[in-house]
């Protein structure tokens, strides 16, 4: 089986994110770029159904300025094949991420897409849908568990109150939970291979996609909590206090 694995460009996980002085956005500039938590584990996934023989092709693809180029070579490193980056410099919202994504799958013809469940940096959850939607393809979002068979996808699901066990038609759409798997770090002799793995550079404008922002993004906050924490030393005090102070018991 053939599969793409999308992967965005995101502020690292453990950094704070800070909102621009203007309120337009996260500030990126100086800051440790990686690649979104969710697409590690979706690239994870993939190379461990290599492993397994049950998948013959990884395809990672990035969209975003040039420097893309480090996560598509990370996740070479963790073991897909071969990369492709898609360069622009405006930022590309989550319908046009599909439109971009739909053109690379009719062209490589996988049999599914794996990609992360939401971007870390402005937690849209929204392209891996679209692409399905576009696609006319089935769609399993927010997947912690994936068995795969002939021309068939098990999906486990966390919603509410539990879980959801799906079985899918491929082709399809997926998207990652982090509980899905622990993603590896690339080993040394794995990050020079992966200097040598393809990696195909070509700019937004040249794949003649028409493409129009439809969301604007007015202004971004930072969130502020007027709530203050204590900690409690004991079960007792703590039950004390949701009895006595919190009256919630
Ligand atoms: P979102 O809908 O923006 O929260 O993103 C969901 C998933 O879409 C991400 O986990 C990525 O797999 C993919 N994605 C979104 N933006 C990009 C991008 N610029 N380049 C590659 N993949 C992306």
């Amino acid at each position: 089986m053939k599969v793409i694995v999308p992967v965005k460009r995101v502020v690292d996980s453990n950094i704070k994110p800070l909102v621009k002085s203007d309120g337009s956005g996260i500030e990126i500039n100086g800051v440790k770029m990686s690649m979104n938590p969710f697409d590690e584990t979706a690239v994870e996934e993939a190379v461990q159904l290599k492993e397994k023989n049950i998948v013959t092709e990884i395809i990672v693809i990035s969209i975003g300025e040039i420097k893309c180029q480090d996560i598509l070579r990370t996740a070479m490193a963790m073991g897909a094949d071969r990369g492709i980056l898609v360069t622009t410099d405006q930022a590309v919202e989550s319908l046009s991420v599909a439109k971009i994504l739909k053109h690379f799958v009719e062209k490589e013809k996988p049999d599914f897409v794996l990609m992360g469940k939401q971007a870390s940096d402005d937690d849209m959850n929204a392209t891996g849908q679209i692409l399905a939607a576009k696609l006319g393809w089935a769609q399993g979002t927010f997947i912690s568990k994936l068995e795969l068979s002939e021309g068939k996808a098990k999906v486990t699901r966390e919603i509410d109150d539990g879980q959801e066990i799906l079985e899918l038609t491929l082709p399809a759409v997926l998207t990652t939970d982090l509980r899905l798997n622990e993603p590896r770090y690339a080993s040394l002799p794995n990050i020079m291979k992966a200097r040598k793995k393809p990696l195909e550079t070509v700019a937004l404008t040249d794949l003649g996609i028409d493409l129009k922002n439809s969301l604007e993004i007015v202004s971004i906050k930072e969130f502020s909590s007027s709530r203050e924490s204590i900690i409690v030393d004991s079960v007792d005090a703590l039950l004390d206090k949701l009895k006595n102070e919190a009256k919630v018991i």
